[in-house]
């Protein structure tokens, strides 16, 4: 296996259109464990991915805090009235 193929199939893999059968991941161990600049890519896509199917915290975009502050703030409001 090339670089180029087993980025390809990990690109395909990622975007849900590629299963890897278990041949194909014990070629893709093979090649990674030979192969420092494909470790590299494998660890910052392995990272990306649990970022976002995990939800491990990380910054929010201060609009979206501002408005899911104001939200609940709306909804204390609605609750209990507004504080005076
Ligand atoms: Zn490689």
């Amino acid at each position: 296996m090339t670089c180029e193929e087993l980025l390809k199939a990990l690109n395909e893999y990622v975007d849900g259109t590629l299963d890897l059968t278990e041949a194909e991941c014990q070629q893709f161990a093979e090649h990674l464990a030979g192969c420092h600049p494909c470790q590299v890519v494998v660890d910052n896509i392995r990272r990306t991915i649990r970022l976002y199917k995990e939800g491990e915290p990380y910054p929010l975009p201060p609009e979206f805090e501002r408005r899911l502050h104001s939200a609940l703030k709306r909804q204390w409001e609605e609750k209990f009235g507004k504080a005076t």
